[in-house]
């Protein structure tokens, strides 16, 4: 899709595409010909580790063995990859055509992980920055334990607390998002609004404990 007002594509993948990441994929290798099939750029992608660290892409292929949950660049050639199975995809993209994926669980958004990517994008000339969200765990499947609930509510709002189908203590992990771009002053322009515990196109550890990764791919055109 594309979307905002700038030059910027977003995608992301599901069950029908395989498992995306992540891992390195070197010239010629099987993961890295699916890669080059969805989008045919030299993806950059970085070790997630559910923090807030951010790694400005300088160019396409960069960074080598960055830890971080976010990327963001100015640089026309450079294509942007996260890896979820129930966390949040997010993608940015301002009218200048600077760009940025995030890879977002509650730990991710308690530690500011979209606010330090919104300000790494202004940092690059950005004005105006908008998102869109990908598929991700909804809280109808996503219960929580009280007291991790507790935490993320005492730092997001009141807003993220929900119940599951089956009425256990659950985290709306979507508007825990919508909460933290707001805070971020990022308008979310576009939303998949699919659960990837419900749905059958897509992996899903919490629901059926798979091992696979979707991606997030963000680049200009
Ligand atoms: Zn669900």
């Amino acid at each position: 899709m594309r979307f905002g007002a700038g030059p910027v594509h977003a995608r992301w993948t599901g069950r029908p595409e395989g498992d995306l990441g992540p891992a390195e994929a070197s010239d010629g290798s099987e993961l890295e010909l699916r890669r080059r099939a969805l989008v045919d750029r030299s993806w950059s992608w970085a070790t997630q580790v559910h923090g807030a660290d951010v790694v400005v892409v300088r160019g396409p292929g960069e960074p080598e063995g960055a830890r971080a949950d976010a990327l963001v660049s100015d640089h026309p050639a450079s294509c942007l990859a996260v890896f979820t199975a129930d966390c949040a995809p997010i993608a940015l993209a301002s009218p200048e055509g600077v760009l940025g994926a995030v890879h977002a669980g509650w730990r991710g958004l308690m530690a500011g992980v979209v606010g330090s990517a919104a300000r790494a994008m202004r940092d690059l000339g950005a004005t105006r920055v908008e998102a869109a969200l990908g598929p991700c765990i909804h809280v109808e499947c996503y219960e929580f334990s009280p007291g991790d609930l507790d935490r993320a509510v005492d730092r997001l709002g009141p807003t993220v607390r929900g119940v599951t189908t089956t009425g256990r203590p659950a985290l709306d992990l979507p508007e825990a998002v919508r909460v933290s771009l707001q805070e971020a002053d990022v308008e979310l322009v576009a939303d998949e609004d699919v659960c990837t515990a419900c749905s059958p196109g897509h992996f899903s550890y919490r629901a059926r404990g798979e091992r696979q990764r979707m991606a997030l791919v963000v680049w200009r055109a």
